[in-house]
């Protein structure tokens, strides 16, 4: 079974005990106890008896990435002295293995090699090299140039001839990291508390276990993801694992960092798609990779759902397998129907009589798109308002509706407006410039039929939505989008209802905690 290892960097004494208490505490299976500048033998002996947790006791070579600068046998003499109570493993560098030192005899070697800068360019030949040396264990790890090494790493553990660990450094290396369990890593790291990581990249204990189902993770677990750029902050990898904890679907959801551009996020598909084991299943797409998501699925002649096509947008991929090899692929897009879907709630009527509606749509960017491409299809007349309104203007052409009129009109005429129904696109009023309303100046009439829908779901409830209230108007905030989104996505990949209510709570819970 694959340990979580909370990674401890040790200053003095009690640090390091209360650290491990906390690791204990926070449900690690073992510590890995960094020793780089804690070298007195004594303490570091006292140390490895008074561990309340199995060990692995490292003492890093600066030249390895570490704060040790003492030489090859002094460490080796520390590590020695760490051969005793609850230490498991001593790890040393390949490097220093090689140079034919009497190793410590107390434990079992994790001989182990790190690059920083990138892929070692004789990853294998280290990996063959390793397996004749004398430790017991393998470890490699190196900074992801991109999140396609991941898989590397994963081949690495599924053809491991000891046991392994294989970790890509960085944020694009985070995959490794959690699904190490999956692929029969001997351990991975994780670290005490989102600060206290010792390597780039490092997920806390709490994150493995709350956020990423680390105690449900099997061989045979479906990975999701969304792919995006930047992807640190998205609220998807917890609003999913949650959804699948509740309904005790066999997944996992992590993200996926892949760099801007057609290329990357085609190789990316590529290189994921054509490793079997990971059991990839779904895929969540946004910015900057929609548009490459329709790309890639027409090159790959995949069903592709028409108004996805027409809107120009993929933000939900399904992967579905025969006997275990990914075979068919399809694209969606969740963003229209969760803008419909959330106006027609809220109206209480069905997207058929959204038609004659009048609707103004606030923004003319990729969520102003999907909300006009939706709307018009559904037969709504709807005035696109926007600050560049060349941009509204190509929008209203592009999307003439099907029985309603599509035009375009300057943000300044707002005020000017009588829609039944008002639909902000824009990010005007988004976090942190809370204090800003697409409407203010331009206030137009507001009665209790009129509804006001934000797409801007952070703060939940916008300026906008405030004044929308103030005038008896009804509202909707742009949480219900992402939710009811969501809510597709999971549906279209597990086949079952979703718990909507509870990814609702981890939405607002996110929201107001963050
Ligand atoms: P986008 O493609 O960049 O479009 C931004 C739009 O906002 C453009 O029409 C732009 O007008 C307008 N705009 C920006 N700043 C403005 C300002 N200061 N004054 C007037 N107009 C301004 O962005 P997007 O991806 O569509 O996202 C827009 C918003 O929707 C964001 O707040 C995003 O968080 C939210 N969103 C919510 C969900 C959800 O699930 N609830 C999903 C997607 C997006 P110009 O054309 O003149 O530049």
């Amino acid at each position: 079974m694959t340990a979580l290892c909370a990674a401890i960097f040790v200053t003095d004494l009690a640090q390091a005990k209360r650290d491990i208490a906390r690791a204990a505490e926070a449900g690690a299976d073992m510590v890995e106890l960094r020793i780089d500048t804690f070298t007195e033998p004594h303490l570091v002996r006292q140390l490895a008896e008074e561990c309340i947790l199995p060990a692995i006791v490292t003492c890093r070579a600066a030249w390895e990435g570490g704060q040790s600068d003492l030489p090859d046998e002094q460490r080796l003499a520390v590590l020695e002295a760490a051969c005793h109570g609850q230490t498991k493993y001593i790890d040393i560098e390949l490097q220093t293995v090689r140079r034919g030192h009497d190793l410590p005899i107390g434990r079992p070697v994790i001989c182990s090699s790190h690059d920083f800068d990138g892929r070692p360019s004789k990853l294998h030949n280290i990996v063959l090299e390793m397996n004749q040396r004398p430790g017991a264990v393998n470890k490699i790890v190196w900074s992801a140039r991109s999140i396609r090494d991941c898989v590397e790493a994963f081949e690495l553990l599924t053809t491991r001839t000891k046991p392994t660990i294989a970790l890509c450094m960085g944020e694009a290396g985070v995959a490794t990291r959690i699904l190490a369990k999956k692929f029969g890593a001997l351990l991975t790291f994780a670290s005490l508390d989102a600060d206290s990581g010792t390597a780039p990249g490092q997920v806390s204990i709490k994150q493995m276990k709350q956020l990423y189902r680390w105690d449900a993770i099997t061989p045979e677990t479906r990975v999701y993801g969304v792919v995006a750029s930047p992807v640190k902050h998205s609220m998807s990898p917890a609003i999913h694992n949650a959804a699948f904890s509740a309904v005790g679907h066999d997944g996992v959801y992590l993200p996926f960092l892949v760099e801007p551009g057609y290329e990357r996020f085609k190789a990316f598909m590529e290189t994921f798609l054509a490793f079997p084991p990971l059991h990839l299943s779904g895929l969540s797409i946004t910015l900057p990779h929609k548009e490459n998501a329709l790309r890639y699925l027409k090159e790959k002649g995949a069903e592709i759902e028409p108004l996805a096509e027409s809107i120009g947008a993929v933000n939900t991929i399904v992967i579905t397998s025969i006997n275990n090899q990914p075979s068919t692929l399809s694209g969606f897009n969740s963003d229209y129907a969760a803008i419909l879907d959330s106006i027609t709630a809220a109206l209480s009527i069905t997207r058929e009589q959204l038609a004659g509606k009048r609707v103004a749509v606030i923004g003319a960017g990729g969520t102003g798109r999907t909300a006009v491409a939706a709307l018009a299809h559904y037969g709504a007349n709807v005035v696109v308002y926007n600050r560049t309104l060349d941009r509204a203007q190509k929008l209203a052409e592009e999307f003439p509706g099907k029985t309603g009129k599509v035009v375009a009109a300057p943000l300044e005429n707002l005020c000017k407006s009588c829609c039944q129904i008002y639909l902000n696109t824009t990010s005007i009023g988004m976090h942190p410039k809370v204090d800003q309303s697409p409407i203010d100046g331009n206030l137009p009439d507001l009665s209790p039929d009129t509804l006001i829908f934000d797409a801007v779901y952070n703060p939940p409830e916008t300026k906008l939505l405030q004044q929308a209230k103030a005038a008896g108007a009804k509202t909707v905030s742009g949480v219900e989008m992402f939710v009811r989104q969501a809510v597709r996505q999971f549906e279209l990949w597990t086949g079952k209802p979703a718990p909507t209510d509870l990814m609702r709570q981890v939405v607002l819970c996110r929201l107001t905690h963050s």
